[in-house]
């Protein structure tokens, strides 16, 4: 029995408003759009009287740190028994984490998400990928639910929409996610002290653990594949945190030619988290997939249960593989 993905967002709505007590749940290794979506929406939430919180297992990362009023817990026992647990920007139960079970004990789960690969966990799903973010469907959703347009919301939203379309440069950007986006700066948004928050406010560690492993940068297939890692030795070295990896892919896809880019993450001597971003006609969802993971075309991650270097051959066969596939215009 195949689940429905397409529920609509105005049946979340009228969800939503029936219910009290709702858990809000971004994915594990939350990003700008997992945490500003469910930032936003538990502001939407409490404003209209209800108990919201946003339960996550793993630490806020600094950049986002500003998002956090008082919403994020790690305590499951704030709601003891949630009529609605809701996931955002999640594409499978995996993403979920140790949380699966809390999730599921929801009286109602919904699962609003924008991942090309999805798999239907919820009770009520909403996927749709021709979103450029989660915080656009949450966005929707809130003038669905006629939620306050109040420049708070507005920051967790904007915050979604830009880190999940590098500031409107990926292919996903679309005339809506522009609208959007207008319509959140007309809800009074400071877009100066965003961008300041988000952008540069960096540890200085962080600058020179990106610096540390770009220098390391090697290039594959005739330059269209480019793969870096980050060691344990290079964080010790630097000084920075394994989170403070963000954006090491992106530079790398960046180089002229480079089709496809991997970051390999050294998480423990025997698990490496990868990232891959794919430039014009590469298909990295498909690539991620093929090792357990997924994500979207252009932006997608798997997890491998083996060496750093293991793990490097392996994905750098996958892509030369992939790439030979590709015709390029
Ligand atoms: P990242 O490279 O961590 O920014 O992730 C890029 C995209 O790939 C995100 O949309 C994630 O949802 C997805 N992704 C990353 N890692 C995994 C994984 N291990 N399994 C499934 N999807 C992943
Ligand atoms: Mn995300
Ligand atoms: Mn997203």
């Amino acid at each position: 029995l195949k689940m429905e993905t397409k529920n609509s967002l105005k049946k979340i709505a009228s969800i939503l408003n029936e219910g009290d007590n709702i858990f809000i749940f971004p994915h594990i290794m939350m990003d700008g759009d997992a945490l500003g979506s469910s930032a936003a929406l538990c502001r939407v939430l409490r404003s209209f009287g209800k108990r919201a919180w946003i339960l996550i297992e793993d630490s806020v990362p600094d950049y986002l740190k500003f998002l956090d009023e008082d919403f994020c817990t790690y305590d499951d026992t704030l709601i003891r028994d949630p009529e609605i647990c809701i996931a955002i920007d999640c594409s499978d139960l995996e993403r979920l984490g140790k949380r699966g079970g809390i999730f599921a004990n929801g009286r109602t789960s919904i699962s609003i998400d924008h991942h090309a690969t999805f798999e239907a966990f919820a009770h009520v799903n909403c996927n749709d990928s021709s979103f450029a973010s989660s915080a656009e469907m949450v966005y929707e959703l809130i003038l669905e639910m006629n939620g306050p347009a109040t420049a708070e919301v507005a920051e967790g939203l904007y915050t979604g929409i830009i880190t999940d379309t590098g500031n409107f440069q990926y292919s996903n950007t679309t005339a809506m996610t522009l609208r959007r986006a207008s319509a959140l700066l007309d809800w009074g948004l400071d877009h100066q002290r965003l961008i300041v928050e988000i952008y540069q406010s960096m540890r200085p560690e962080r600058v020179k653990l990106n610096g540390r492993a770009l220098w390391e940068m090697e290039l594959f297939s005739e330059g269209k594949g480019a793969i870096v890692s980050v060691t344990r030795s290079m964080l010790a070295e630097t000084g920075a945190v394994m989170e403070e990896t963000e954006g090491i892919s992106e530079a790398l896809r960046n180089i002229k030619g480079v089709e496809i880019s991997v970051l390999l993450k050294e998480w423990e001597p025997k698990l490496t988290r990868v990232s891959l971003r794919a430039k014009t006609v590469g298909n990295v969802a498909h690539i991620a997939r093929a090792f357990g993971g997924g994500g979207h075309v252009k932006a997608a991650g798997c997890t491998l249960e083996k060496s750093i270097e293991e793990s490097k051959e392996l994905l750098k066969a996958a892509i030369e593989e992939h790439i030979k596939g590709l015709t390029f215009q």
